[in-house]
C-alpha cells in the first residue's frame, strides 16, 4: 500500500482556475507532473509517491467531445499527443477538470473518462504507468486521485506550496475542530488547526533556534514534527536549549527534544533522529515534508536545502542569528528569517551561505580523515571560535520563523506581507525587510527549468 500526494505550486493556481471552468460549463486541461519517490515516510512508515505539477496544457476546442454544467468528455486521441511529450520529458501525464457546481467528488462520468485515459496511457506507454487526475472546485479546493492502471485509482492529498501553504484533504467534511486548540481558532478561524495538525514539518537543527521552534510547533498542534540533528548536548548548550537538563548532557539533541515534545500530553508524536542532513539515508525526511525549517549554522546543510526548496517546490524557512562583538561591546545583533523556494532569491544570491565553508563541512561530514589531513596541512582553517548566542535572541528568531509559517498558511499580514526575508536587528527599535535580487545567472533561483524537477540523478543535480 502506498500513499499519494500532489504538490501544486501556488503560482499555477490562476491557470488551474481559468482552465477548469468555462463559465458555468465544465472545462479542463492536460497536466504534466514530475515525481518524488519516498521509500519510507518517517511518520507513516509507508512508501509515498509525490507528483509535482509541472505544466498545465489547455485543451483545444478539438480535444473536447462534449461539455455541460455537469460533464466534460475529451478525446483520448488528443491525449496521445500529450503522452508523447510526457515520455520525452520524463513527466507523468494527467488530466484536470472543474466542477462549477461545486460537487466535491469525482462523478461516475469522471470514472469512465479517466479509466479510458488511463487505458490509452497503458496502451502507449506500457503497464504500471501512473496517471494523475485533478479536480478543481470554485472554492479553490483541489481533489486528486492517481490511477495506477485502468481499473485502479487511489485518492491523493494535495499540498499547495509557494507564497502560500495549504493542504486539501481527501475528506474535508470529516474534520473535527479540536477543543483544546479553541483559542487558536479564535485567532485564525475554523480549519486552521486541522491544517497545522496535519502539516509534515522537518526541523533541521535542534539547538538554540530549533528547540524553541519545535516547542511552538508541537504546542500549537503539529502532530508529527521530525527533528534531525547530528550533535549531542553539551554543558555550553544548556543556557539556550529548550527541553534539556543537566542529565541530558551527552545525549543526542534530537531525541531529547522529541521526548520533551512527546511529554506534553498533547498526542504529539515527534520523531528525533540523530544524524546529518548530508547523509543519503535522510533523503526521505526531506522529500516527505510539507515545510522544512533550517535551524542549523552549518553551511553545507544550508546549501543543500537551498537547492532542495527549488527542485522539490517545498518551502524552506531558513533561520540565522549573527552576533558580532567588538573590543568592548556588541557591534551588531541580527536575526534573520528567509523563505526559500521558487519566486524567492536563493541564499547564494543573498550572499548568506559560504560555498567554501560548505565544501569544507561536507568533507568533514563525509570523510573525517581527509578533512583532518587538510586541516593539518593548513588547506582548511578548521573549527574557529564558537558563535556568540543568547537565549532571548535565539528564541526571538525562532518566533519570527513560526510567524513566517503562519503567513504562509493564513496570509495574516495581508497582500503586502509576502516578503521573502525579514531581519530583526536587536540593537535598533524597528524590524527591517530587505530587498534581494536574483542573479540572472543563478543556476538555482533564476532557472525555472530546475523548479519542481523532483527526483533527478544525481540528487538535486549536484556533483559533489
Ligand atoms: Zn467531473
Ligand atoms: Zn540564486
Amino acid at each position: 500500500m502506498m500513499d499519494f500526494n500532489l504538490i501544486v505550486p501556488h503560482r499555477l493556481l490562476d491557470t488551474i482556475q481559468s482552465t477548469a471552468f468555462d463559465g458555468q460549463k465544465e472545462a479542463g486541461a492536460w497536466t504534466l507532473f514530475r515525481v518524488a519517490h519516498v521509500d519510507c515516510d518517517p511518520v507513516t512508515g509507508r512508501a509515498t509517491r509525490r507528483y509535482i505539477l509541472n505544466k498545465v496544457v489547455p485543451l483545444m476546442q478539438t480535444d473536447v467531445v462534449s461539455s455541460s454544467e455537469k460533464h466534460l468528455t475529451v478525446k483520448t486521441g488528443s491525449f496521445v499527443k500529450v503522452l508523447g511529450q510526457a515520455q520525452l520529458d520524463e513527466l507523468v501525464p494527467g488530466f484536470l477538470h472543474g466542477h462549477p457546481s461545486g460537487y466535491a467528488a469525482f462523478s461516475s462520468r469522471d470514472d469512465q473518462n479517466e479509466a479510458a485515459l488511463s487505458r490509452a496511457h497503458r496502451n502507449k506507454s506500457g503497464p504500471g504507468r501512473a496517471f494523475v487526475s485533478l479536480l478543481a472546485l470554485p472554492s479553490g479546493r483541489l481533489l486528486a486521485r492517481v490511477w495506477t492502471d485502468p481499473d485502479t485509482s487511489y485518492p491523493a492529498t494535495v499540498t499547495i506550496t509557494g507564497h502560500r501553504l495549504r493542504k486539501c484533504f481527501v475528506h474535508e467534511d470529516d474534520i473535527l475542530e479540536t477543543q483544546a486548540l479553541d483559542r487558536q481558532t479564535r485567532v485564525f478561524g475554523p480549519g486552521f488547526n486541522a491544517q497545522l495538525q496535519s502539516l509534515k514539518v522537518l526541523i533541521v537543527g535542534a539547538g538554540g533556534t530549533g528547540s524553541p521552534l519545535s516547542v511552538m510547533l508541537a504546542r500549537s498542534g503539529v502532530q508529527s514534527p521530525v527533528i534531525l540533528d547530528p550533535d549531542v548536548i553539551e554543558e555550553t548548550n544548556l543556557h539556550r536549549l529548550y527541553g534539556a537538563t543537566v542529565k541530558d548532557i551527552g545525549s543526542p539533541k534530537a531525541t531529547v527534544l522529541a521526548a520533551h515534545l512527546n511529554g506534553f500530553g498533547l498526542d504529539t508524536n515527534a520523531l528525533g533522529i540523530q544524524g546529518n542532513l548530508l547523509d543519503v539515508a535522510h533523503r526521505d525526511l526531506l522529500k516527505s515534508a510539507d515545510v522544512i525549517f533550517c535551524c542549523t549554522d552549518d553551511h553545507a546543510s544550508r546549501l543543500l536545502l537551498n537547492r532542495f526548496a527549488y527542485f522539490y517546490e517545498l518551502p524552506v524557512i531558513d533561520i540565522g542569528l549573527a552576533i558580532e562583538r567588538g573590543e568592548v561591546d556588541v557591534k551588531d545583533m541580527t536575526g534573520r528569517v528567509t523563505r526559500l523556494g521558487p519566486g524567492s532569491p536563493c541564499l547564494l544570491c543573498r550572499n548568506i551561505v559560504d560555498p567554501r565553508r560548505a565544501r569544507e563541512e561536507e568533507l568533514r561530514a563525509k570523510d573525517p580523515e581527509a578533512y583532518a589531513f587538510q586541516v593539518n596541512e593548513g588547506y582548511i582553517l578548521g573549527g574557529g571560535d564558537p558563535e556568540p548566542a543568547f537565549i532571548s535572541m535565539t528564541t526571538s528568531v525562532a518566533t519570527l520563523a513560526m510567524e513566517e509559517l503562519l503567513q504562509l498558511m493564513t496570509g495574516f499580514r495581508g497582500d503586502g506581507g509576502v516578503v521573502t526575508q525579514r531581519l530583526r536587528r536587536f540593537q535598533v527599535p524597528e524590524d527591517r525587510r530587505t530587498g534581494a535580487k536574483t542573479d540572472p545567472d543563478c543556476p538555482i533561483c533564476s532557472e525555472i527549468e530546475c523548479w519542481g524537477l523532483g527526483d533527478v540523478t544525481p540528487f538535486l543535480d549536484r556533483v559533489s
